[in-house]
């Protein structure tokens, strides 16, 4: 079968033996996965010494081909889109509700990667990362199921409950590329009163058309800052309320010139991370993607696994905003 690798800084196809079941799992027959943020930040700062280990592609969309483990929720046949880590459960960092941070999550992973014709998955990602999706949907909307996980995990993160009413609250998303765009959706499912704001005038635009508009004289309550520039930290200062939140969720280049410490300390800001998805927010994204309260329609370009140097060399000169690989 093939898969994609990254050899030599370059995003390469190579043949791999299909996986088999010598585990407790199941096959999955991939049918697309789309290419995330992250996926190109791990390319551009791979080196020799770490490239063999990375992973690429995690947004999966795929059959169920085989399964062996004793499991009341999947069998064969079955159409899903998983995410690609689980926790523990039980280290310090689990039971402090870091499910990021715990070692485990950090060491799960779906085999070889996302750009793959098969995959395997273990009996703990089936229980935990798994889900079935609605045939409603289109492939390419199905596998934002762990993007949107993300964001339902910063907005939780931020302190707000999916099932209180949040309309009260007001938030900026700084940076409108297809993170800040599902933000700006989870938040509204939020009954957050969500505003998005770009420097690029063509990604503020689209942010409009899907109903989100920047207001320059108000402040929020809370600012989420997915642009991966330094620079949109001060936009961000620019705009949170005194005694407001900034949510990080992106990842910047110079990692000098950061927040201002006497700006946090004397307006009493609270400045808060958010990496990655723990199972309740997969779960979540799961039924807003599947009940269509998250609408994510027509934001992914798609492409073949033949041409996913393509989708990545457009991703990373943003002329396109989301791409998808059709497997
Ligand atoms: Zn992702
Ligand atoms: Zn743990």
């Amino acid at each position: 079968m093939r898969s994609a690798k990254l050899i030599n800084n370059k995003v390469e196809l190579i043949e791999l033996e299909k996986p088999s079941l010598d585990i407790k799992g199941a096959i999955i027959k991939v049918l697309g996965c789309g290419l995330c943020g992250s996926d190109l930040v791990k390319i551009k700062h791979a080196t020799p010494e770490t490239e063999s280990k990375i992973v690429l592609g995690h947004e999966v969309v795929g059959v169920i081909e085989d399964i062996n483990c004793k499991n009341d929720t999947f069998k064969k046949g079955d159409i899903v889109a998983l995410g690609h880590h689980y926790p523990c459960f039980n280290c310090e960092f689990c039971k402090n509700k870091s499910y990021s941070m715990c070692k485990t999550f950090k060491k799960s992973n779906i085999f070889p990667c996302g750009f793959s014709q098969y995959i395997k998955v273990d009996e703990n990602h089936l229980k935990y990362t798994v889900y079935k999706m609605s045939d409603k949907l289109k492939d390419d909307e199905k596998a934002f199921l762990e993007p949107l996980s993300c964001c339902i995990r910063a907005v939780r993160r931020c302190g707000f409950e999916y099932d209180k009413d949040n309309s009260k609250s007001s938030a900026l998303v700084v940076g409108l590329g297809s993170i800040g765009l599902l933000m700006l959706k989870a938040l509204k499912a939020f009954s957050v009163e969500a505003y998005g704001f770009d420097i690029s005038q063509k990604r503020q635009e689209f942010a409009k058309n899907q109903g989100f508009e920047f207001d320059k004289n108000k402040k929020y309550d809370a600012v989420f800052l997915t642009a991966g520039n330094s620079k949109a930290i001060k936009t961000a200062l620019d705009y949170v309320i005194d005694g407001g939140k900034i949510l990080v969720f992106a990842s910047v280049e110079d990692d000098i010139s950061g927040f201002s410490n006497n700006e946090i300390y004397y307006r009493e800001l609270s400045i808060i991370a958010s990496y990655s998805p723990s199972v309740e927010d997969l779960k979540l994204s799961s039924e807003l993607l599947n009940n269509n309260m998250v609408n994510v329609k027509n934001l992914s370009t798609i492409y073949s696994l033949d041409n996913l140097s393509k989708a990545i060399d457009d991703s990373f000169n943003n002329r396109i905003f989301k791409a998808y690989i059709k497997i």
